[in-house]
C-alpha cells in the first residue's frame, strides 16, 4: 500500500475514534479501533481521548506484534490482531466498553434475538465469550473465534467488539449493538421479552439474501 493509502487512513481513524467518542461509547477511552492495513494493522494508541487522539499518534503494529514509535498501541492489539489473522475480509475493528453492552455481558449469556435488527450481526443472537483478562491471548482467541459467524460479540464482564468492511461499518456494528443492548435492559424491566421463531428467522435472512441481491 502506498503512503497516502496509510495517511488516507489514519485520518479517516482519528475521524471515526472522535465519532465513537461524541457517541458516548468510548468513555473515559476505555475503547479502541483498528483498520487493516499492509500485513498488519493502524491501531488506536492506549489512553486516547476523542480531544487527544491524532493521525500521528496512531500506531502501526505489524504481523508479528511488533511496533515502534513513541506512542503505545492499545492494549487489546492482540484482539484486533486475531481478527484480521481469522477473517481475512475484516478491514476495521472496533472495541468499546459501552453502558449496555458492558450491562449485558455481566450476564454471560448471548443477547437473544428479541427484535429482528439482532440479524445484523449474521444470526439469531450475539454470542458473549466468558471473561478473561484484558489483553490476553486467551480473550483474543475467544473473541476471534465467536466472530466466525458473527460480526460482533460481547465479551464476558468486560464489553463487546466487531468487525466490519470498513471503520466506518465497523462503527455503525459498535453503535447498532449498543442501542439493542439498551432495547434489551429496557424490555427485560417488563420480563424477558419473546425471541423471534426459528422461522421468523428464514424469512428475515431470505429477505435480506433478496435485498443484497435484488
Ligand atoms: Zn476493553
Amino acid at each position: 500500500m502506498s503512503l497516502e493509502d496509510e495517511s488516507t487512513l489514519r485520518r479517516e481513524l482519528v475521524v471515526q475514534y472522535k465519532r465513537v467518542s461524541a457517541l458516548g461509547l468510548n468513555e473515559l477511552a476505555s475503547g479502541n479501533l483498528s483498520c487493516r492495513f499492509g500485513d498488519g494493522m493502524l491501531i488506536s494508541p492506549t489512553g486516547a481521548s476523542g480531544e487527544t487522539i491524532s493521525e500521528d499518534v496512531i500506531v502501526y503494529v505489524g504481523a508479528d506484534g511488533k511496533w515502534e514509535g513513541p506512542t503505545k498501541p492499545s492494549s487489546e492489539r492482540m484482539m484486533h490482531a486475531a481478527i484480521y489473522r481469522d477473517y481475512p475480509d475484516a478491514r476495521a475493528v472496533v472495541h468499546t466498553h459501552s453502558d449496555y453492552c458492558v450491562a449485558v455481558s455481566c450476564q454471560n449469556k448471548p443477547l437473544p434475538g428479541f427484535h429482528y435488527l439482532i440479524g445484523v450481526f449474521g444470526g439469531d443472537d450475539v454470542p458473549c465469550v466468558p471473561y478473561s483478562t484484558f489483553g490476553s491471548e486467551k480473550l483474543a482467541e475467544d473473541a476471534a473465534a465467536a466472530l466466525n459467524d458473527r460480526s460482533a460479540c460481547l465479551l464476558g464482564n468486560h464489553g463487546m467488539i466487531c468487525r466490519g468492511r470498513n471503520l466506518r461499518s465497523a462503527v455503525h456494528l459498535a453503535h447498532r449493538l449498543e442501542i439493542m443492548s439498551r432495547q434489551y435492559v429496557l424490555t427485560r424491566q417488563l420480563g424477558e421479552p419473546s425471541h423471534l421463531t426459528p422461522a421468523h428467522w428464514q424469512d428475515f435472512f431470505a429477505k435480506v439474501r433478496d435485498a443484497s441481491y435484488g
